[in-house]
């Protein structure tokens, strides 16, 4: 994340999954930034980091489609590299072979034949130059590899408002322990720092973007698929998260780590900061998503800044959306407990013994962890009387 030069990114357009449409534009994509032969020598272990939130079939957008992570590691191994799959799930889920064994299959990465990571392991490394953290957990495999290739997917946050790029490197710390970043960085500036500290500790080589089909709306789970016809690429993490908000149309000054990485000038202000190469005009590979309903929140609670350290609680409650369970759709599986950094959700039982999240909503720090994480969309994001008013 150096601005000195511009950064490259290079976008093309690619309507679909089918295999020889991916792995062609994907080697068209790679052109500007001297093929993967500049990446990838003969012999390295190449981590490819997928986004592997939660078990989810490809048509549900909500992790790196397996056919994106086919063309990469086809490349890689015609570069003599050797590939393999990596990822830590959601804070829901551990970090444990037989988890992950049963996402592979959900996600449709097992057919593909490409190794993946089962090691378990993970090593607490310091990192003395972190804005917030000043020593992580990273997973060993993504530690040993002599190269990292990111694969995020482009989806909306309600936390963070885009996770692409750099929010997909948290997948690096391992499953539950995720819960205590949560936990300790409350506020969206603060998590948002922490991403920028683990995405220049685990620092990818380069990032290759799965913007084909992705999600809008209340992402990073619970929104909708939405056809962008896009692959990305680019060595800077920052400044692709950068490009990818101009194309869906979100201010990056709203997602809380590319503000920050504006302020220190880490990040381009406009898109002329960049060097774009791109297969068709920019315009035209626009297309708008519909932002988390967090987004607007935010708007309101940043239009107050001199007034939100002062009346923070109240600010945080009245113009943040409230995680609710909806009783219909909840099917007890008890995932938002186990990601709650506050543990305040709890399994009832209604009287004709169906169990149910119910949140103790006094302490939530509205996260969204919760919301994250279940699989049945059972978590639904409401906004206070005062909030509605007021937007
Ligand atoms: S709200 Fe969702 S994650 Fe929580 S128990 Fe219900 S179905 Fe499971
Ligand atoms: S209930 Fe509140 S604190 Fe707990 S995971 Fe959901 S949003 Fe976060």
């Amino acid at each position: 994340m150096n601005l000195n030069a511009k950064p490259v990114i290079s976008l093309v357009s690619c309507e679909d999954y089918s295999r020889d449409k991916v792995r062609d534009r994907l080697s068209e994509l790679l052109e500007p930034l001297s093929g993967i032969a500049g990446f990838v020598k003969p012999g390295q272990r190449v981590a490819l980091k997928l986004n592997l939130l939660l078990g989810a079939s490809p048509e549900q957008c909500v992790c790196t489609h397996p056919e994106v992570a086919r063309a990469v590691a086809e490349l890689v191994l015609k570069a003599g590299g050797k590939p393999f799959l990596v990822d830590s799930p959601g804070a829901a889920i551990p970090h444990k072979s037989f988890f992950l064994q049963r996402l592979y299959e959900k996600c449709g990465l097992k057919q593909l034949g490409i190794p993946l990571n089962t090691d378990e392991g993970y090593r607490s490394i310091p990192i003395p130059h972190g804005r917030i953290v000043k020593r992580m957990e990273i997973l060993a495999p993504l530690l040993e590899a002599d190269v990292i290739i990111n694969l995020p997917k482009v989806k909306t946050h309600s936390f963070m408002i885009l996770t692409c790029a750099v929010k997909n490197m948290f997948g690096a710390i391992p499953g539950y322990l995720k819960v205590g970043y949560h936990s300790k960085l409350k506020s969206p500036e603060q998590f948002g720092a922490m991403l920028l500290d683990v995405a220049e500790t685990v620092k990818p080589a380069l990032t290759i973007v799965d913007g084909i089909k992705g999600m809008e709306g209340e992402g990073p789970s619970g929104g909708n698929p939405k056809n962008l016809g896009i692959l990305a690429a680019g060595t800077d993490p920052v400044a692709t998260d950068f490009v990818i908000c101009k194309l869906i149309g979100f201010p990056p000054e709203k997602v809380p780590y590319l503000a920050l990485a504006q302020k220190e000038k880490l990040c381009p202000s406009e898109i002329s900061d960049v060097d774009l190469r791109t297969d068709k005009e920019w315009e035209s590979l626009s297309v708008k998503f519909a932002p988390p309903s967090t987004m607007s929140g935010k708007a309101l609670a940043g239009f107050y800044p001199s007034l939100l350290n002062i009346f923070r609680p109240f600010i945080n409650y009245a113009f943040t959306l409230r995680p609710e369970v909806s009783r219909e759709k909840c099917v007890g599986c008890g995932a938002c407990a186990s990601a709650c950094p506050e543990k305040i959700i709890e399994m009832r039982k209604t009287t004709g013994g169906k169990k149910f999240a119910y949140i103790k909503r006094r302490n939530c720090i509205r996260c969204y962890c919760c919301h994250e994480m279940c699989p049945y969309k059972a978590i639904v994001l409401k906004k206070s009387l005062l909030y509605r008013l007021l937007n």
